[in-house]
């Protein structure tokens, strides 16, 4: 039995073509699947009832199901999502000012281990495959959610499953009516990985979680580091083939007494100088047992502002869903926790 789900447009053809059916279906199907949000072969109307029996006896519509969702007072919406193993993922929907940004994951848990994030403190279980990817977004539109644009920021680090994410990729943009210019991928910093994803991928944006000014802090918060030290990173980025308009994200997390120092923003200044850049600057979101605190409100308009002295367009990221653990590196994915409205939906 094949996935419908998993093959990409020409696999489609193919799979046609090889039961004697013209590749006009292949079209029809991606329409129904990626347009229409359809669950089930049973369900695609415009095939023959035959024509749905013949499919159904090679092949099906993998589905990833809603286990539970919670709404924050800020009308984020935190789902969690199971998987056909019984493994079990997290995406956040955030309405905002006319859109609603997806929030997506992209592995079950994480290897990177990023000591301020509580998806890198459970560790990694498996990459996600390109259905389980694009499922999340098909989903919630089956549910009636709009979805305008999505980031690559919930579970696990995108350019680790960069076969699986550039696929997903290509479908959003290709097939499901979402603009490159409306995807942001954000990476730890895998330095092959930046390098390859613009030559297999749809051109979306990309955002760096820096979170450190020198390879001596970045070492004790981010242990990719060892590896690919902050030079090599700036030095890949300076490299990468940016769009007309279009900026790289630096995302760094403010954790109090560690990285959020006059003396550290300073320092971020002059590492980025001269890439085309924004820098969010996200306060640290507590979870249990974590090692960090968040900076109070004057230090973090301190550090904005040593950057903005300097030329930087800066943004001080507000959390959201804090209430219901929905905030950056709350996620976690598990069936319990912060979910108290099981079965309601
Ligand atoms: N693995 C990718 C994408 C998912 S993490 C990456 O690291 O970029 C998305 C963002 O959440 C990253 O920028 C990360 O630095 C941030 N983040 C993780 N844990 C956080 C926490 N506890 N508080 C605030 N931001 C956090
Ligand atoms: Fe993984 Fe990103 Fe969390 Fe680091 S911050 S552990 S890369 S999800």
């Amino acid at each position: 039995m094949v996935d419908l789900k998993t093959l990409n447009p020409n696999q489609l053809v193919e799979f046609f073509e090889s039961l004697n059916h013209d590749k006009f279906r292949a079209r029809q199907l991606m329409h129904w699947i990626y347009q229409r949000n359809e669950s089930s072969i049973d369900g695609i109307t415009e095939f023959s009832v035959s024509l749905r029996q013949q499919l159904a006896k090679r092949a099906y519509i993998s589905n990833i199901e809603l286990i539970d969702s919670r709404t924050s007072k800020d009308a984020t919406e935190k789902f969690l999502f199971g998987l056909s193993d019984g493994e079990a993922i997290e995406g956040v929907l955030m309405p905002d000012s006319g859109k609603s940004t997806l929030c997506v994951s992209t592995q079950v848990g994480c290897a990177m281990g990023c000591r301020f994030c509580r998806t890198g403190s459970t560790g990694f279980k498996r990459n996600l495959n390109v259905a389980e990817i694009v499922d999340q977004i098909i989903l919630l539109r089956r549910m009636g959610r709009s979805i305008t644009n999505v980031v690559l920021m919930g579970m696990g680090e995108p350019l680790a499953n960069i076969k699986e994410v550039s696929d997903a990729l290509r479908r959003m943009t290709t097939l499901m009516g979402i603009s490159p210019k409306r995807i942001t991928l954000s990476t730890v910093g895998l330095v092959e990985g930046i390098e390859e994803l613009p030559l297999i991928a749809p051109p979306v944006n990309l955002a760096v979680s820096l979170n450190a000014p020198t390879n001596e802090i970045r070492n004790k918060i981010m242990p990719i580091n060892r590896r690919y030290p902050i030079e090599q990173l700036i030095e890949t980025l300076r490299a990468y083939p940016i769009k007309r308009g279009r900026r790289i994200t630096f995302e760094y997390v403010l954790l109090r007494g560690v990285n959020d120092s006059e003396e550290s923003a300073r320092m971020l200044s002059s590492i980025v100088r001269g890439i085309p850049c924004k820098i969010n600057l996200i306060p640290f979101n507590a979870f249990e047992d974590s090692p960090f605190e968040s900076p109070g409100h004057e230090q973090i308009l301190r550090f904005q502002e040593v950057l903005i002295d300097r030329g930087y367009s800066v943004f001080i990221r507000k959390s959201r869903g804090q209430d219901i653990a929905a905030a950056c590196g709350q996620l976690r994915g598990n069936r319990t926790g912060t979910y108290g409205n099981r079965g309601k939906v």
